[in-house]
């Protein structure tokens, strides 16, 4: 792909194309929270497994109600109790009836409840002053899930609701996505890191942090953060290790500058070249190569140096590329939003918006944070989505439609 600037979208593909699918691990269910469903889960069996009551009160047959009234109610006789985990193990014959709690098994022979608040109980004795309809207050054997059928997706993230449905189903470990291992290089001499004084024309290292939260809340894991200042020897170094895992982020030191060395390193280390450069503000110089491991392919990325370009790279093409190898759609959250400002761009490169977010009754408005300069980081705060506008478009009028990334 040469060193043409390409269109974000061709390049964000390029990285697709490339990145490897999910591969499965057992985890079991409480240390699943927050991970990917590598394989699509069954119920072996009805959930529920019974029919049951959904209220406490008395399980009978309801013919024996069908005549019913307040002046002439039905008269039942209590026989037994059906409590949770205790069934009545009887069957209930015409006339009788069985105190029954929520959630305990129907006995045989009820085909209904009649509510505790409803009932007349004397004794042994029970009255019903109107009809039960079959069916009523009772739950199905198999109104939430039926044995055989999906109860969980692949590609889904797991939440507390998907964790106690793989409860329910019987599974106390799940096929999860691998989690991909993260390893990121920040360059620069000028880098500090808090909270140690900054000399003369230092400044703090944002990217070390911001990428490795990026990477964690995608779904990775950090191996490894590493800072190498401007220094081809040092740069060469951190990267080698760096590919020891499935993705490398490195910051800085990417465009052409005397003091830039990452291609350079990258070239030295055999790591091929995808694209260099990017039709895209913030973040024209991300490079993307893949380096070949016996293991397979490892994603490397050259993000820019600027705070808010590499944020917004990440977001762009290294957050993505996670997504696919976790097996989660890595276009999800995209919609569309009407801008509430004028926004002026030139045609020539796609811009990326750092916008807050608002619903009202016609939908989504979006309307900019802050100056978006790339090195203001600040402009990144309540960011509730990204526009994204095209390479070829033009100034964007108050109103109008644009397309979002809901963050
Ligand atoms: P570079 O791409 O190395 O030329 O860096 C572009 C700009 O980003 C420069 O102003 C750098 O000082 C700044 N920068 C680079 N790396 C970081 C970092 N890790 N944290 C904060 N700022 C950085
Ligand atoms: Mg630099």
């Amino acid at each position: 792909m040469g060193d043409r600037l390409l269109d974000p979208r061709a390049a964000a593909e390029a990285v697709i194309e490339r990145a490897p699918g999910p591969r499965p691990e057992a985890v079991s269910l409480d240390d699943a929270l927050g991970r990917v469903l590598a394989a699509d889960v069954e119920s072996r069996d009805d959930v529920p497994g019974f029919d049951n009551s959904a209220m406490d009160g008395f399980a009978v047959r309801a013919a024996d109600t069908a005549a019913a009234m307040p002046a002439e109610p039905a008269l039942l006789t209590l026989v037994g109790e059906s409590r949770a985990g205790r069934p009545y193990d009887g069957t209930i014959q015409p006339g009788q009836a069985v105190v029954i709690s929520t959630g305990a098994m129907l006995p045989r022979g009820a085909d209904a409840v009649l509510r505790i608040e409803d009932a007349d109980q004397r004794g042994m004795e029970l009255r019903a002053s109107s009809p039960l309809p079959p069916g009523k207050e009772v739950r199905r054997a198999g109104e939430d899930l039926r044995g055989g059928q999906t109860a969980l997706t692949a590609g889904i993230r797991l939440g507390p609701a998907e964790l106690g449905v793989a409860a329910s189903v019987g599974v106390a470990e799940l096929p999860c996505a691998i989690q991909p291992r993260v390893a990121v290089v920040v360059t620069g001499d000028e880098l500090v890191e808090p909270p140690a004084p900054l000399g003369p024309g230092q400044i703090r290292n944002t990217n070390g942090h911001a990428m490795r939260a990026q990477a964690a809340e995608a779904g990775a894991v950090v191996e490894r953060v590493m800072h190498v200042g401007d220094d081809r020897p040092a740069t060469v170094d951190a990267l080698r290790r760096a590919l020891d895992a499935d993705v490398v982020i490195a910051t800085g030191g990417v465009s052409v500058g005397p003091h830039d060395h990452v291609r350079p390193a990258m070239a030295e280390l055999g790591v091929e070249q995808v694209f260099s450069g990017v039709a895209l503000r913030p973040g024209k110089p991300t490079w993307f190569g893949v380096a070949h491991r016996p293991a397979g392919l490892v994603l490397v990325f050259g993000l820019p140096g600027n705070p808010v370009s590499a944020m917004v790279t990440f977001h762009l093409f290294a957050r993505p590329a996670l997504a696919c190898m976790l097996g989660t759609s890595p276009r999800e959250r995209r919609s569309v939003a009407t801008m509430d400002v004028d926004y002026r761009k030139p045609p020539g490169r796609a811009h990326v918006v750092r916008c807050k977010l608002e619903t009202r009754d016609d939908g989504w408005h979006v309307s900019p944070t802050k100056a978006q300069g790339s090195h203001v980081l600040t402009s990144m705060l309540n960011v509730g989505a990204l526009v994204y506008l095209e390479v070829e478009r033009g100034d964007v009028n108050a109103g109008e439609r644009v397309e979002i990334e809901i963050l």
